[in-house]
C-alpha cells in the first residue's frame, strides 16, 4: 500500500525520499497492474514526472512548497482536465478533448497535486459495478472475478492498487461510497453544494457531487479541504465556509439504520462494531427507518428525469461521435445517439422521458419530488435528536462479475443504502470496517448534518483510533 501523502511529504522534507521516486513507484505499479485491472484509461506519465521533478527542485532550493505538492491523484472520466480526453466512458464522446479544467482540477493543481491518470467508470456514471463502461469492466483489486463497485470503479481500483494517494469520483446515488466500500477505502459524498460541479459531466444535476476516495483518511480529508468551497461558476455551489479539520472528540449519540435482508457477514460486522463502540461509551440506538421502500423508486424517477434532459446535448453535432451516413438532421440525431449510447444509458433516457411526459408528470415526477422533500425533513428531524446516522454502505460484499448484469432491478437495489444521502443532500462518509471470510471488504456509512463533514471525519477517526 502507498504510504500516506503526509508521510511522504515529511520524508521528502527530511531528505529521505523524493517526489520523483514516489511518482515512479506509482507509475511502475500502474504498468504492472493496470493491464489486468483496466482501472485507468489514460496515464499522464510525462506530465506527472515533470511535475514531480519540479517539486523536488523546489525542495532542493528550500522554496516554499504548496500544501499538496507531489500528492498523486486520478480523476474519473467524467471530470474535465484541459487538453485531455474526456469521455464518461461512453462511445458518444469518442475523440472529445476537454478545452478546460474542472474547478476541482484547478484547485488541486494550484495546491501542487499531480494528476497521474484518467479512471474508467460506468458510462455517464450510471451503474454500480463498472460493467457499463464502453471500455470494458474494471477488475476488483483484491480478488479476481469480483466487481470493484461503480460507477467510480476505476477510481476505487486505482486508489486500492496504490496508483495514487487520492482518486476523484462522482456520487449521484453512491458512486463514490459503494466502490470505496467494495475496495476497502474511505470515500466521501460531500454535502450537496459543497464541491463545485463545474467541469463535471452532468448525470442528475440535483444529486451529483464530486468526492474523494482514498486508502488513507488523512489524505481524503486533505483533498476534500482543497476541492470544497464556493465557486461562482456553479450556481448550486454553497457559500458555507469550509473549516479546516481539527481532530476533535467524536460525537457519541448515533442512530443506526439497519434494513432487513442484510448479507449475514455485513450484519455481523456491524453488530460487532456496535458492541465495541458501546464499550467505549458510545450511545448506539437502532431505529426503525420507515422509508426504505421509497428510496430506490424516488431516486430512479428523479435521476432518470434529469438524465434525459442532461443527455439531450449529445446529438452528434456538438460533441464526439457522429453517425456516418445520416441523410437528414433527424436521422443524424437518431443514429448518432443509437450508436453512441450504451444499453443502460438508453434505458434511463427512455425512463426519464416517460416520467416527464405530459400524461405522467404528476403521477411520477411531482410525486417523487414530494417524497424527496419528506425524506429531507425526516432526516433533519432525526439529526436534531442524534449526532449522526450509521448504516451499512452496501447490503452485500462485492458481488461477482456478471452476477447482476442481466437483471437491472437487482442492480438498482444494490444502491438502496447510498441513494438516501443523495436524495436529502446530507454528507456521507464510507469507512472500511471489516472483511468477509473470503477476504472482501465491508463498509460502514456515516451520515451527518448538512455541512458537517468534519463531524464525520471525527467519528471515522475514533474508529481507526489514530491520526
Ligand atoms: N449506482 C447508482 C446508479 O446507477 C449510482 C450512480 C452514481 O452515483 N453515479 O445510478
Amino acid at each position: 500500500m502507498t504510504p500516506s501523502y503526509r508521510a511522504l511529504r515529511a520524508a521528502v522534507l527530511r531528505g529521505e525520499a523524493t517526489f520523483i521516486a514516489a511518482t515512479e513507484t506509482a507509475l511502475n505499479e500502474i504498468t504492472a497492474h493496470n493491464p489486468s485491472l483496466n482501472a485507468l484509461l489514460e496515464v499522464y506519465t510525462e506530465e506527472a514526472l515533470t511535475a514531480a521533478r519540479a517539486w523536488d527542485a523546489a525542495v532542493a532550493k528550500r522554496a516554499p512548497l504548496p500544501p499538496l505538492a507531489g500528492l498523486l491523484y486520478v480523476h474519473k472520466d467524467n471530470i474535465a482536465v484541459a487538453g485531455h480526453r474526456l469521455g464518461a466512458s461512453s462511445r458518444i464522446l469518442e475523440g472529445f478533448v476537454s478545452p478546460y479544467n474542472a474547478t476541482v482540477i484547478e484547485r488541486l493543481k494550484a495546491a501542487g497535486a499531480i494528476c497521474i491518470g484518467r479512471a474508467n467508470c460506468d458510462e455517464f456514471a450510471m451503474g454500480s459495478s463498472n460493467e457499463n463502461s464502453a471500455y470494458g469492466p474494471v477488475a476488483h483489486p483484491w480478488l479476481s472475478g469480483y466487481v470493484p463497485g461503480g460507477s467510480s470503479g476505476g477510481s476505487a481500483a486505482a486508489a486500492a492498487a496504490g496508483f495514487c494517494h487520492v482518486a476523484l469520483g462522482s456520487d449521484t446515488g453512491g458512486s463514490v461510497r459503494q466502490p470505496a466500500a467494495f475496495c476497502g477505502l474511505y470515500g466521501l459524498k460531500p454535502t450537496y453544494g459543497r464541491v463545485s460541479r463545474y467541469g463535471l459531466i452532468a448525470y442528475a444535476s440535483s444529486f451529483d457531487q464530486i468526492g474523494p476516495l482514498s486508502a488513507n483518511l488523512e489524505d481524503l480529508i486533505l483533498a476534500y479541504e482543497y476541492i470544497a468551497g464556493f465557486d461562482p461558476r456553479d450556481a448550486t455551489s454553497s457559500t458555507e465556509a469550509v473549516e479546516p479539520y481539527q481532530p476533535t472528540p467524536p460525537p457519541k449519540k448515533w442512530a443506526w439504520l439497519l434494513p432487513e435482508g442484510l448479507h449475514p457477514e455485513v450484519e455481523q460486522a456491524l453488530t460487532t462494531l456496535q458492541g465495541r463502540l458501546q464499550e467505549r461509551g458510545f450511545h448506539c440506538e437502532n431505529i426503525d427507518f420507515p422509508y426504505w421502500d421509497y428510496l430506490i423508486p424516488t431516486y430512479y424517477v428523479l435521476t432518470t428525469a434529469e438524465a434525459s434532459s442532461n443527455l439531450a446535448r449529445y446529438d452528434g453535432v456538438r460533441y464526439g461521435h457522429r453517425a456516418a451516413e445520416a441523410t437528414s438532421l433527424e436521422t443524424l440525431y437518431a443514429r448518432s445517439r443509437s450508436e453512441g449510447f450504451g444499453k443502460e444509458v438508453k434505458r434511463r433516457i427512455l425512463l426519464g422521458t416517460f416520467v416527464l411526459s405530459a400524461g405522467y408528470y404528476d403521477a411520477y415526477y411531482t410525486r417523487a419530488q414530494q417524497v424527496r422533500r419528506l425524506l429531507y425533513e425526516y432526516t433533519e428531524e432525526l439529526l436534531s435528536q442524534y449526532d449522526l446516522l450509521a448504516l451499512p454502505t452496501s447490503a452485500t460484499p462485492p458481488f461477482r462479475l456478471g452476477e447482476k448484469t442481466t437483471d437491472p432491478i437487482q442492480m438498482y437495489l444494490s444502491d438502496l443504502l447510498t441513494t438516501y444521502a443523495n436524495l436529502t443532500g446530507h454528507p456521507a462518509l464510507q469507512v472500511p470496517i471489516a472483511q468477509t471470510q473470503a477476504g472482501l471488504p465491508i463498509g460502514l456509512q456515516l451520515m451527518g448534518p448538512m455541512y458537517a463533514e468534519n463531524l464525520l471525519f471525527a467519528a471515522a477517526h475514533a474508529m481507526v483510533g489514530n491520526l
